[in-house]
């Protein structure tokens, strides 16, 4: 491979954790490249419930989220695969956004940095020699100091270098799960989310901008499988068990002519440094989505990645202790989070489990309280 521009930073994935990394390096005066193999703006799976912990960060970024006056969210209410529901008050609570708009603020307002974005533009290869990176994408190589890997919960490079750990003791992590989106017209209250579990999954509903509802949803693979491979159908047959989901899914108006799909989907942990390439966002692991703050983690990591790229391009620190700074920067904050939320979501598979669990929370509310917030971590 041969590149003749070299940059100081190149990005792979212009989600909220590469396009966040991307604005914080542009305004340090760093040089930044970043490829999303989208073209903006688009949809992605996510069940837009973001926690109040980013909004201090967004909008120091720019990002005006106060005046956007978006729905506010603080009750939640779970209910079990049988339709009995139980209510819950979120402390810290969060806003509802889409991320066809949010992401496509950020990259607006990366553009406005100076940062180069390639949208429709996938990354194939990277390879570290003598001190730099080589990146090959669809248009052409490209050279970069540092590398960071913000390539989402599901990448080319999972598979390319093998990177989902596989252990006994993560055989539970390693079940492969698909997620589906709509966005919905429906009357539901802008202060709620509901989380309806259904058997082998559950699916949450909050507004977002416009009077728009996101309607989404985590099951198994094998879910799917059963109901031979069709999301309608499945639908039908599992989700319409829980009768807060059928009143939805026959009431509301489907805003898309299909969902979003995203298919293997696992939760295991991953590495944080691989092949030299800094993880950031999903790419370093990825929360159980009913916690709710994924995408405040990836908003989170990208700022422990900026101060330590920031020390090496300073040359404060050098290659190895930077990623071993990060490493431990990335195990600090969230390797507790994600373990936790694995364990929550395992209880939240089978009928009757669902249903214990549900009614234990609801009986000891410290218990809860305590349990939401080992999830979240603290405004930053
Ligand atoms: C079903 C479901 C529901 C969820 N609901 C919530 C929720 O309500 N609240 C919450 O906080 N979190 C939620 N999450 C988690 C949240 O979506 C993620 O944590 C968040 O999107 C992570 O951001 P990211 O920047 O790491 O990845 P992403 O936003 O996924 O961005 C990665 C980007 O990389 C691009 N890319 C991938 N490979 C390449 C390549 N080779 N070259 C170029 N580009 C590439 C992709 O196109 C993508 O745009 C949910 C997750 C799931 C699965």
């Amino acid at each position: 491979m041969n590149a003749d521009i070299e940059y100081d930073i190149a990005i792979i994935g212009g989600g909220l954790a590469g396009l966040t990394l991307a604005i914080q390096c542009a305004d340090a005066g760093y040089s930044v490249v970043l490829f999303e193999k989208e073209k903006y703006p688009f949809h992605k799976v996510c069940g837009e419930y973001i926690s109040n912990e980013s909004k201090p960060f967004l909008t120091r970024l720019g990002i005006p989220i106060p005046e956007w006056n978006l729905p506010a969210i603080s009750q939640l209410l779970i209910t079990d695969n049988y339709g009995q529901a139980y209510p819950f008050t979120l402390d810290l609570g969060g806003f509802g956004i889409s991320r066809f708009r949010l992401d496509n603020a950020l990259y607006q307002l990366a553009l406005q940095k100076k940062v180069l974005i390639y949208s429709g533009t996938k990354v194939l290869n990277v390879v570290y020699e003598n001190n730099y990176f080589m990146i090959e994408a669809t248009n052409g190589n490209f050279s970069a100091k540092v590398t960071v890997g913000s390539f989402g919960k599901r990448s080319n490079f999972d598979i390319q270098w093998k990177r989902i750990l596989s252990s006994s003791e993560n055989n539970k992590a390693e079940t492969k799960f698909i997620g589906v989106k709509y966005h919905i017209r429906y009357p539901f209250p802008s202060h709620q989310i509901a989380l309806h579990n259904f058997k082998n999954g559950y699916c949450g509903i909050s507004m977002v901008e416009d009077n728009k509802c996101c309607l989404c949803y985590l099951t198994t693979t094998d879910n799917l499988r059963r109901s031979g491979n069709r999301i309608n159908v499945m639908e039908e047959d599992i989700l319409f068990q829980n009768p807060f989901l059928k009143k939805i899914f026959t009431e509301a108006e489907f805003l898309y002519t299909s969902p979003q799909v995203i298919a293997e989907v696992s939760f295991a942990p991953k590495t944080q440094v691989h092949n030299r390439v800094l993880m950031v966002g999903d790419a370093a692991g990825l929360i159980t989505p009913l916690c709710g703050n994924g995408m405040s983690m990836a908003l989170h990591a990208s700022i422990l990645a900026f101060n330590v790229i920031d020390m090496f391009l300073q040359e404060k620190i050098n290659r190895n202790e930077m990623e071993h700074l990060y490493s431990k920067l990335w195990q600090h904050h969230f390797k507790r989070r994600l373990w936790v939320g694995r364990q929550v979501q395992s209880l939240m598979g089978s009928q009757w489990l669902t249903s214990a669990t549900l009614k234990v929370l609801h009986m000891l509310p410290t218990l809860t309280k305590k349990v939401i917030a080992s999830t979240h971590g603290q405004p930053f």
